[in-house]
């Protein structure tokens, strides 16, 4: 629990929890301040190279060892294609231009809702960043281990609408 949830930004109570507008949420008792919580956005490419596309071995906490594709939190702010492909060449080194969305991926109860693009790659060279162990391109039919279920979605969502060529 932050402090942000622990005490009253308008008057420094302490907060409590109860029901607003039909869920549990911190609230203060003596000036009604309630506080919502946001979702966080995070960015993520499908980035092709002959037919395979571009996966890393993670070295976060979450999924630690697994695989997933480049991506990572949009910062507020900043515009959401910008983050995605600033993500790619942190964790990758290959720059990518975003093409287009694949897709908006939510789940009921999560905090992430993931946005999804496909992006092809405009330079930069592959060499894995400090949140990657290893990186490489690979067919889907042949993918490493995933991190997030969310993901296979992600990728069959784009192969059902990628173009030919
Ligand atoms: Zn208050």
């Amino acid at each position: 629990m932050s402090s942000q949830e622990k005490f009253c930004s308008g008057c420094a109570s302490a907060l409590e929890i109860r029901e607003v507008e039909g869920r549990q949420r911190p609230a203060c008792p003596n000036c009604g301040r309630v506080v919502y919580h946001d979702p966080k956005i995070a960015a993520t490419c499908v980035v092709e190279r002959q037919g395979k596309v571009l996966m890393i071995q993670r070295n976060n906490q979450v999924g630690y060892g697994l695989w997933s594709m480049p991506g990572g939190y949009v910062d507020r702010g900043e515009v959401v294609e910008e983050a995605a492909a600033r993500e790619v060449e942190e964790e990758t080194g290959l720059q990518v231009e975003v093409q287009r969305l694949v897709g908006l991926f939510s789940e009921l109860g999560h905090p992430v809702v993931v946005v999804a693009f496909a992006a092809r790659e405009t330079g930069g060279r592959l060499a894995a960043g400090p949140e990657a162990q290893d990186i490489g391109f690979f067919p889907l039919d042949g993918l490493p281990e995933m991190a997030f279920p969310r993901d296979n979605l992600i990728l069959e969502k784009w192969k059902a609408m990628r173009q030919p060529g």
